[in-house]
């Protein structure tokens, strides 16, 4: 089991795996944020749905994102609410 694992790991950098996760790890800020190129986005795509952990710190980078803005609208407050912390505040100086 363990040599079986090794192996597999070994035959991963000689062929130059490693360099290409590092190409990916770059574009992942491009691919997060929407600024990859369309060739970018077709390299990345086409990476990920072959290798496993590039795969799943996309998924986990787009899980961020997707907390960061929702937590961001959850923090914009309705206008009324606005208003009324205004008169408040008003009242009382
Ligand atoms: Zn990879």
């Amino acid at each position: 089991m363990e040599s079986k694992f090794t192996e597999a790991h070994q035959k991963l950098s000689e062929d130059g795996h490693e360099s290409e996760c590092d190409k990916i790890a770059k574009l992942l800020d491009l691919m997060i944020d929407g600024e990859a190129s369309t060739e970018e986005q077709s390299y990345f795509n086409t990476h990920i749905e072959e290798c496993v952990p590039c795969f799943e710190s996309h998924q986990k980078q787009k899980l961020l994102k997707g907390l960061v803005s929702g937590h961001l609208k959850r923090v914009i407050v309705p206008e009324s609410l606005a208003l009324s912390i205004k008169a408040r505040i008003q009242e009382t100086v």
